[in-house]
């Protein structure tokens, strides 16, 4: 067992702890950042970046065939195999754990291969080395996928976004448990690709936690691409028959598939982490934190493990502010009051803030507006594909909007001005002096201000 005096550790190198740790390690501070995996975390192999070159390839295929539609003559016959696989190829290009280690040494940081547990106040253990950190130990373990105890669920060798990203083809059929953002993401590309898909959901509506507008879009979006959707059925068992999984379903039902995909949350990693031994449960859901990210004495936690949510911007949001604490610096505390997040189906669904159903839960006074994507000049113009809908919630005593949906074609894209009005509590008087170029997307939000009346 060796001792080695540091002034910072931090333990995972996804998106959150690379960024804390290198941003500490360009300050000066001699920085120990600790990876039991690739750095980079999930979101470079396994989430957000090979997720969404899939979609973009199945999104092409897409459009390949709305030409038929549009045009009426064109005989496009997209094919999964080459597009598949050479977007797999860049994928595993341009990230590489090596170069993203590299990195964080060039800017004077030391990469500990291995796994990390606390081992009291200031103290972090990787096998039989012990660093002692002056100033900081930050937790970025991140989470890892919620498979539910369902009766014989594990047994069905059930896959989670790891085997889904991995797949170089798409399964001739494929059940998705969960109908949330990485659900119907990835149900989406796989249809797309030409798997039969059915998505079961617990809840009356996919995307349960967004406006009941979008969700609807996406819905009739997805069952136009041939997907089932079981919405308000639970999975209650799971078994393997004759190459097949089958999921009954307590309606009474059963849906099945050559894959079954499971997609019902994510889960903060804490409790491998020996978190009891700086005075903290180790059956907690996530990592508590302050607003400067800081879970105890000397020890801050950013990213998935927060359970604040699982964004990449997020986990790079959080450590900005823990790095300004850890280094005395000054900066604003964490205010999650604009907090965007884009789920990348087509059409995207671009959210910002609150719900109306959130906003009338605290109580604030509520106005919304509503405009269709496909009444406006460019959503008339854009043709097939051209659906969605803007919604715009207003806190009618402050004047500003606090939340907003941005679902259409580029959604996530319109999103940026509604993200930057519910931050900045735009005056909604001034969104509606505002010149918004023709014929855009954005302009949408002008119809959808129309709608909020006076
Ligand atoms: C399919 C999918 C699609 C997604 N798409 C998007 C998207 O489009 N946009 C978006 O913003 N977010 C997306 N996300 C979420 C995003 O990937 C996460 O929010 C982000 O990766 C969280 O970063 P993090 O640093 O908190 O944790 P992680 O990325 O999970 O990294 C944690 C790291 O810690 C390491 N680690 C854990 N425990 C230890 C230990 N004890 N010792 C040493 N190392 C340890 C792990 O190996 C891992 O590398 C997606 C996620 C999935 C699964």
């Amino acid at each position: 067992m060796s001792e080695q005096q540091v002034d910072a550790v931090v333990i995972g190198m996804g998106p959150g702890g690379e960024e804390v740790a290198g941003r500490l390690a360009e300050a000066g501070l001699t920085v120990v950042g600790v990876e039991r995996a690739l750095v980079g975390g999930e979101c470079p192999y396994w989430g957000c970046v090979p997720s969404k070159m899939m979609i973009r390839g199945s999104t092409m295929l897409t459009e390949a065939r709305r030409v038929n539609e549009y045009a009426g003559s064109a005989q496009v016959t997209p094919d999964l195999g080459p597009v598949g696989k050479r977007i797999r190829a860049e994928a595993t290009d341009d990230w590489d754990d090596k170069v993203a280690a590299e990195r964080f040494e060039d800017k004077g940081g030391r990469l500990v291969r291995g796994s990390a547990v606390l081992d009291g106040p200031g103290r972090v253990k990787v096998g039989d080395d012990v660093f002692v950190a002056a100033r900081a130990v930050v937790v970025a373990s991140g989470s890892a996928p919620v498979v539910p105890p369902i009766d014989g669920l594990s047994d069905a060798r059930p896959w989670t976004n790891r085997e889904a990203v991995a797949a170089t083809e798409a399964p001739e059929s494929l059940v998705v448990l969960g109908g949330g953002a990485i659900g119907v993401e990835l149900a989406q590309m796989f249809a797309r690709f030409g798997s039969r898909v059915t998505v079961v959901e617990a809840a009356d509506r996919v995307l349960p936690p967004e406006e009941p507008e979008a969700s609807e879009v996406v819905a009739a979006a997805l069952a136009e691409d041939g997907i089932d959707l079981q919405l308000g059925e639970k999975a209650v068992r799971v078994a393997r028959e004759g190459g097949e999984v089958v999921v009954s379903l307590d309606g009474g039902t059963s849906v099945r598939g050559a894959e079954l995909l499971v997609s019902v949350g994510r889960q903060a990693r804490v409790a491998e982490l020996a978190v009891d031994s700086v005075g903290l449960d180790p059956g907690a859901r996530a990592m508590d934190v302050d607003d400067r990210m800081r879970a105890g004495e000397g020890l801050w936690a950013v990213g998935d493990v927060t359970g604040v949510g699982a964004f990449t911007h997020m986990a790079m949001y959080q450590a900005g502010i823990a790095v300004a604490d850890i280094l005395g610096r000054d900066g604003e505390p964490a205010d999650y009051r604009g907090l965007a997040r884009v789920t990348f189906t087509d059409p995207e669904v671009g959210s910002v803030g609150l719900t109306e159903t959130a906003a009338r839960e605290q109580g604030l006074s509520v106005r919304t507006g509503v405009a269709q994507v496909s009444s406006s000049a460019r959503g008339w113009i854009h043709g097939p594909g051209g659906v969605g809908v803007l919604k715009l919630v207003l806190d009618t005593d402050a004047g500003v909007l606090v939340g907003a949906t941005s679902c259409g074609p580029w959604g996530g894209e319109v999103l940026s001005m509604l993200t930057l009005a519910v931050h900045a509590r735009v005056p909604v008087s001034t969104l509606r002096t505002m010149i918004y170029a023709y014929p855009t997307f954005h302009r949408g939000v002008l119809d959808a201000l129309g709608d909020l009346g006076e």
